[in-house]
């Protein structure tokens, strides 16, 4: 799939403000930095969709882009950031939170994990309260560019021995840069599959 249009429809500063729609939608989450606006513009192809941060932290909204007119692509808030007061800190606002829990049309939660550490607290359990409230979702390793290939092998099993300490099954995972653009065919096709599969159950209701 080509992704043909993307067009920037709205930022709502809450869940209930979001669009409206029955669309299926694709959200991107991760920690302040991860390389999630640098991601989706990678992903898009359109250098300036998403605004690769230069204040982490300060804009609480989601933004919701329209894929070739037939999906959502959203830009979730990051979270985890250090320098902003404790009570915008808390870790996954009310905000987050209650957009993963109610959004129907929500097919999967993209969670962006630095290829680079080794598995940060805040996103294991974010990663874990996903699994308990059964969230369809995939991690992204980014900014593979920046670590060899053995180093990005040896970080990924690192976090899937972590995963396996509380679940039985691991999600789907892609490896991705924005340097290069690894990772924009495999992510854009997993999306693609999912919508497919969407309409033949449409259908056959
Ligand atoms: P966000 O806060 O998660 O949206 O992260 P940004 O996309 O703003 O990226 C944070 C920083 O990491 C910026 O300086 C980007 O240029 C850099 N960055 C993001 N993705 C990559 C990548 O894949 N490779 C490299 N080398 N740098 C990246």
């Amino acid at each position: 799939m080509a992704i043909r249009s993307a067009k920037f429809i709205t930022s709502s500063p809450t869940y209930e403000k979001c669009p409206q729609t029955t669309l299926p939608e694709f959200a991107f989450i991760g920690r302040s930095n991860v390389g999630k606006s640098s991601l989706i513009n990678m992903l898009t192809g359109i250098g300036a969709l998403a605004k690769v941060s230069q204040t982490p932290g300060k804009t609480q909204i989601i933004n919701h882009f329209l894929i070739n007119e037939k999906w959502y692509l959203v830009d979730l808030p990051g979270y985890g950031y250090a320098k902003v007061s404790k009570t915008s800190r808390k870790i996954f606002s009310d905000m987050i939170t209650s957009y993963i829990q109610n959004r129907d049309n929500l097919h999967c939660l993209f969670v962006l994990i630095d290829s680079r550490l080794e598995p940060q607290k805040i996103d294991v359990s974010f990663i874990n309260w996903l699994g308990q409230n059964e969230v369809p979702f995939a991690l992204i390793f980014t900014k593979t560019d920046k670590i060899n290939a053995p180093t990005l092998q040896d970080n990924i099993e690192v976090y899937k021995k972590e995963m396996l300490n509380h679940w039985d099954e691991l999600p789907t995972i892609f490896t991705s840069s924005a340097v290069t653009r690894t990772g924009r065919e495999s992510i854009i096709k997993y999306i693609e599959e999912i919508n497919k599969n969407t309409k033949i159950i449409l259908r056959d209701n």
